[in-house]
């Protein structure tokens, strides 16, 4: 199980992959996750609805990492994309696939849904889903969390308070939002160990790969850039192999600091780059 594997000494490895927003691009992720695998992750998973991807596509991608790759598989999904019928068939299919692991997410509102549809959704936060997984299902359930707090929370006490009712109804470890400056993650442990948190935390980093990446990265997720981050897009932004470069070498270090401070793991936003994943891990 992946909270015994995060209960270790050494600091874990995962990978998060996307399904190919487009059905003819499909395949190919299947050579994406080949490449991967040769890199050795402790666990990989795969997202759910964000770019249209639907359920049965995070249920197939999880189930070849699992069965074909014999590496740990978590499936993502999301309050906003499941009716409560709809989940317990997704759960039925994931038992069918022998996948034990979900990431149980309120997720965002697409642009197509109205407030109304939005609003009206069965489960309504993250912990309304994570508590019917544990009454209905064996699976584990992993949550996300926020070093630099969720964009809605009022304050980060309020975001902290909401995320241990969600680690009490059932989740066993959680996957944080990326983040570009450790001692937001560093700040962001010590305050969760206050309120009780005791589960294992995976530090979510996002590689920078192209000045364009940024502006979208930001957009999603209200992380912030430190002027470090900020400099390197001003001096190489224009030249895309320097960009490249540099932002690998920021991800590098983000991560050897993070295993040096002994974080129990590193879950590291792939967006499928098989050639950045590859030079990332001949480093950490
Ligand atoms: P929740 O835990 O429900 O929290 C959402 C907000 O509600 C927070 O501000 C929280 O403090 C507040 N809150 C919680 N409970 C209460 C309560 N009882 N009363 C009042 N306020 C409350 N999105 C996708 O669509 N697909 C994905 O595959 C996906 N993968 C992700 C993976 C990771 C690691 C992360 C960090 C995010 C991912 N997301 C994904 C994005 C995620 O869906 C959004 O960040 C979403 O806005 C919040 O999801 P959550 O599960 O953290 O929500």
């Amino acid at each position: 199980m992946i909270k015994d594997l995060l209960s270790k000494s050494k600091t874990t490895i995962s990978f998060e992959v996307f399904p190919p927003k487009k059905d003819d691009d499909f395949q190919s992720v299947f050579t994406t996750l080949d490449a991967l695998a040769k890199l050795n992750p402790d666990f990989m998973s795969c997202t759910y609805g964000a770019g249209g991807s639907k359920s049965k596509k995070t249920v197939e991608i999880a189930s070849y990492i699992q069965n074909k790759l014999h590496i740990d598989a978590v499936a993502h999904m999301t309050c906003v994309g499941f009716k409560k019928e709809d989940l317990e068939t997704n759960c039925e299919n994931l038992k069918k696939e022998g996948i034990n692991h979900v990431l149980a997410l309120r997720g965002d509102r697409p642009s197509y849904m109205s407030d109304e549809q939005f609003n009206g959704r069965e489960f309504f936060y993250a912990t309304d889903m994570v508590k019917y997984l544990r009454e209905n299902t064996s699976l584990q359930i992993a949550g996300a969390c926020y070093p630099e707090k969720h964009y809605e929370s009022e304050s980060v006490q309020s975001d902290l308070a909401h995320l241990k009712e969600k680690i009490d109804a059932g989740v066993s470890f959680l996957v944080s939002q990326m983040f570009f400056d450790n001692d937001y993650f560093y700040r962001f442990l010590e305050k969760a160990s206050d309120v009780g948190i005791s589960v294992p935390v995976c530090a979510g980093i996002m590689p920078i790969t192209s000045a364009k990446q940024i502006g979208t990265s930001v957009t999603l997720s209200g992380s912030s850039v430190p002027k470090a981050l900020a400099d390197i897009i001003a001096n190489y932004g224009d030249n895309p192999e320097d960009m490249r470069k540099a932002g690998i070498d920021y991800a590098v270090r983000q991560i050897l600091d993070l295993k040096e401070h002994g974080v129990d793991g590193i879950h590291i936003y792939t967006m499928n780059r098989i050639k950045t994943m590859t030079e990332i891990m001949g480093q950490i």
